[in-house]
């Protein structure tokens, strides 16, 4: 009998605290609804100690997220404990995970500690946890480098304290396959009551390696895997979810398990986090890419039209990516619509469908051929949860080569119409000068790409944009036939992201201290006061 592997999700632990992934809470919100749809078993939901807002995100995750285990991330000391249970207890199925390096190279340089001080601590650390949940994870990090009879040594203590998980993460990236398999069924033969204990695989991709020592800490007894969709996380990320599955799925022949993952929603999955961090896959990735079931080659594409299981191992499909060019057109009603999303992984409850309907209308009347790829974004882009401060009313550029370019911006703010212009270089920095202008503090660029959305010459395009505001960053994201107003608008939602951050920022600061916090951006966007 097949066994069930568990997945692990840490896109918004691991994955998230990786340069360019950082989300607000609204967003870590919605990506946690999206995991649970996808059918994650554990959701690790942040690192509560790390900031004020990585606690709120765990706590209101846990509060919400009923189905999965939530867990909460804690190094072996009584405050990261206490702020992790403190956040995490409201969830259906708490989970605490701490973690304590274990390798000589980490107690060495790192931790100055010896080894016999290192034991005590797991043993301590986990039966601290244990104190308040049942559940417990424990993770020697680095075990891919540490001794081998010290890290059973390690995994025992932890064992004996009450540990539930043992998670032994190749934190750097550097195990082969077979090194990664050994240590399991090392772990699993030589420390005693392993059979009450599920083990679990934590591989970085440094070399690239990280979904194959996956399988491999799955063929050595892991029944637990920690990934994050796309494979973000430190460094050249964390071992891809989607990869697992469809390896897993696709080569049930020859691997004894099973997930119980939604491979249909692994698609959606993917594209929610791209629009959410402005982080893209490159087209070529596996399973989630744009060109991952693409069949450029002439001989590929007369085969796959013959029947497709000449060159395709899985269908789109199965991974919630429609590969049919759709049928809708301007006169499709709202049926067909709510039929096409559910086939792309969407259910839409009826307000959404009717907002969902409205952004497609106005775009068929602009645009002869509705592409999936377009669905999507009405989706994304449709439901903002971050209320917008300013909306664009009127935007006007005027460029040539080799010259100066002007942009004029009306945005509209409560009612109350602004307007200004202002010159620069090109049109695009033209446009964001005059949209500080109004709002009142500058940003700057610390990102720009755009993409084509859809193939063919009608397809829009779609700017990403992250830009900074008072020492942080914020994304913003936008699709139009004309490049300089997407660039202006995404530029707009990333300021208005800026502000209601600011605000919430302020706000608890006003809460914990009882004094009243001064910003000029905030005051700008806010001259009531709060
Ligand atoms: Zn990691």
């Amino acid at each position: 009998m097949p066994e069930k592997v568990f997945i692990f999700d840490t896109t918004l632990r691991d994955g998230e605290q990786s340069p360019g992934c950082s989300m607000n809470l609204e967003e870590k919100l919605a990506m946690a609804r999206q995991l649970d749809r996808l059918g994650v078993d554990i959701l690790e939901a942040g690192f509560p100690v790390a900031s004020a807002g990585d606690f709120e995100a765990v706590k209101a995750i846990a509060a919400e997220i009923r189905r999965p285990i939530v867990a909460a991330l804690a190094r072996a000391n009584q405050l990261d404990i206490d702020r992790a249970w403190a956040a995490v207890k409201e969830a259906e199925r708490p989970r605490l995970h701490t973690f304590l390096a274990t390798s000589d190279i980490h107690l060495q340089y790192k931790l100055h500690k010896t080894r016999e001080e290192i034991l005590q601590q797991i043993s301590w650390a986990v039966g601290y946890a244990k104190s308040f949940c049942d559940d417990v994870e424990f993770s020697p990090e680095d075990a891919g480098r540490t001794e081998r009879s010290y890290l059973i040594e390690c995994c025992q203590a932890a064992v004996e304290a009450g540990a539930m998980v043992l998670n032994l993460p190749d934190t750097v990236g550097y195990c082969m396959q077979p090194e990664y398999e050994q240590m399991f069924a090392d772990v699993k033969a030589h420390v005693p009551g392993m059979e009450r204990v599920m083990l679990s695989t934590h591989p970085h991709d440094d070399l690239g390696m990280a979904v194959a020592n996956t399988l491999a800490g799955i063929r050595g007894g892991a029944r637990q895997v920690e990934c994050t969709i796309n494979g973000i996380g430190e460094r050249a990320g964390n071992a891809a979810l989607e990869e697992i599955v469809m390896a897993i799925y696709v080569r049930r022949d020859v691997l004894p398990v099973f997930t119980e993952i939604h491979t249909e929603e692994l698609y959606p999955s993917s594209q929610l986090l791209t629009r959410l961090t402005g982080v893209a896959t490159q087209r070529n990735k596996a399973i989630v890419g744009r060109n991952a079931f693409a069949h450029e080659a002439g001989i590929h594409q007369d085969g796959v039209l013959k029947k497709v299981i000449t060159y395709e191992i899985m269908t789109p499909q199965t991974v919630g990516m429609s590969s049919n060019e759709i049928v809708l057109g301007k006169h499709s009603g709202r049926h067909a619509l709510a039929k096409r999303y559910e086939e792309l992984g969407y259910r839409l409850n009826k307000p959404e469908l009717e907002r969902a309907y409205e952004l497609f209308c106005k775009l068929a009347d602009r645009k002869k051929t509705i592409y999936d790829e377009d669905l999507i974004v009405i989706v994304n882009e449709g439901f903002e949860h971050i209320p917008e401060m300013f909306t664009l009313k009127l935007f006007q550029t005027v460029s040539s080569s080799g010259g100066r370019a002007t942009a004029t911006v009306e945005l509209e703010k409560d009612g109350e119409v602004f307007h200004d212009s202002a010159t620069a270089d090109g049109p695009c920095d033209a446009a964001f000068r005059a949209i500080d202008r109004i709002v009142g503090v500058p940003g700057t660029i610390a990102d720009f790409s755009v993409h084509t959305v859809g193939p063919g010459t009608d397809g829009v395009a779609e700017v990403t944009i992250r830009a900074r505001f008072e020492g942080r960053e914020f994304t913003g994201k936008c699709t139009s036939h004309n490049v300089v107003e997407a660039a202006a608008r995404a530029y707009l939602q990333a300021a208005n992201k800026a502000a209601y951050e600011l605000r919430r920022a302020a706000e608890s600061a006003t809460a914990a201290s009882g004094s009243v916090h001064s910003n000029e951006m905030v005051d700008r966007f806010f001259p009531g006061g709060y």
